[in-house]
């Protein structure tokens, strides 16, 4: 396909790994995974990566647009999956198998044990994530445009948020607006929280409507080709109070200081410190109730993650986002996230929306 990236690289990555990782074969059904690895954007299917040309297995319904995809795949049809797995492992004779242990289901793995009697599995998840974490430049030019969309949506819909207008109109309106600028879906259900609200990190938007005095979450995203954008504005509708003022700032002060560390070498975990110790200073630790943010790519949420329990070190490439947070029940929230790309020196913000405290309604 035209400006499809080139898989090839990818699969040579893979290949290494697959070396270091003592198997001779990856089994991928995870289909993020084997979009990265092939192009194939079906719904269904199963990638196997040995020595030889990657084989990508599908069903009936998929074998032409597999082929037309895929081009650096050989397509095997299946009429049922673990039977055609199976099959594929025996003709080319390999025994020990990596596979990700979160998107095979038990029902998989027990039939694929049932009919592939000699393969040893081994599970490989987190070598895997990694392998997507470094984004090569058609990717990042992907996820820029998906932010571009919905930076673009918000700023149409912005006026909408004001007093009396309910959370779920917003919402919709803004998803609509993101796909009449062309996004293939939104990234996640729009999180418009208003309000007590607000004090939810994973508020549903419902029925109440936008009051002056609230703190406003708006955490939403667009996707374009597979690729997603993720971002966090915190608005004051109709003035801001000292509190409002005070924890806004100190949310800016942390997510302003995780910024200021990113350069590929930095660990994940000194991220989230540098972030978490603003806001621990100021007394509100305990309300900092999630990790300070992850990567996003062909899934919104993958590696790396940032937060007090992350191994993963930056690296150039890498597509991340910034979110540190305060939730004080009864009052409100703040959540600013920005997302960035590790560049050799530094990094560069991918959202366009100004993270000073913005007051509208
Ligand atoms: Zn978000
Ligand atoms: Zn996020």
């Amino acid at each position: 396909m035209p400006d499809q990236p080139s898989t090839a690289p990818r699969i040579s990555r893979l290949r290494a790994l697959l070396r270091r990782s003592n198997v001779e074969a990856f089994l991928f059904l995870d289909l993020k995974n084997i979009r990265y690895l092939t192009g194939f954007t079906g719904s269904d299917g199963a990638l196997l990566v040995g020595a030889g040309k990657p084989l990508l297995l599908v069903d009936g319904r998929y074998t032409t647009q597999a082929g037309r995809e895929a081009p650096g795949a050989r397509v095997v049809l299946y009429r049922d999956k673990a039977s055609g797995i199976a099959d594929a492992l025996s003709a080319q004779g390999v025994e020990r198998v990596g596979f990700e242990p979160a998107a095979a289901t038990v029902e998989m793995l027990t039939g694929l044990r049932r009919k592939a009697k000699k393969v040893r599995w081994t599970p490989l998840q987190e070598k895997l994530g990694a392998i997507r974490a470094v984004k090569d430049p058609g990717e990042i030019r992907l996820i820029g445009r998906a932010a571009r969309i919905a930076a673009g949506a918000l700023r149409s819909t912005l006026e909408r948020i004001r007093p009396g207008v309910c959370e779920r109109d917003i919402a919709i309106e803004l998803e609509y607006a993101m796909r009449s600028m062309g996004a293939e879906a939104p990234s996640f259900d729009t999180i418009i929280a208003s309000g007590p609200n607000s004090a939810l990190p994973h508020a549903r938007p419902g029925s109440r409507k936008i009051r002056p005095g609230d703190f406003v979450v708006v955490d939403y995203g667009a996707v374009w080709r597979g690729y997603h954008s993720d971002e966090t504005c915190t608005f004051a509708v109709g003035g801001a109070g000292r509190r409002h003022k005070k924890v806004y700032a100190v949310v800016k002060e942390a997510h302003d200081r995780a910024l200021e560390t990113l350069r590929p070498g930095v660990a994940c975990r000194d991220v989230d410190a540098a972030a978490r110790g603003v806001i621990e200073k100021a007394g509100y630790g305990s309300r900092f109730s999630h990790g300070t943010g992850h990567g996003v790519g062909l899934d919104v949420h993958e590696a790396p993650r940032l937060s007090t329990l992350s191994d993963a070190v930056l690296e150039q490439g890498m597509v991340i986002t910034i979110e540190p947070g305060i939730y004080l029940p009864g009052f409100g929230g703040v959540r600013i996230e920005d997302m960035v790309l590790v560049e050799k020196d530094g990094a560069r913000v991918l959202t366009e929306f100004s993270k000073e405290l913005q007051v509208i309604g």
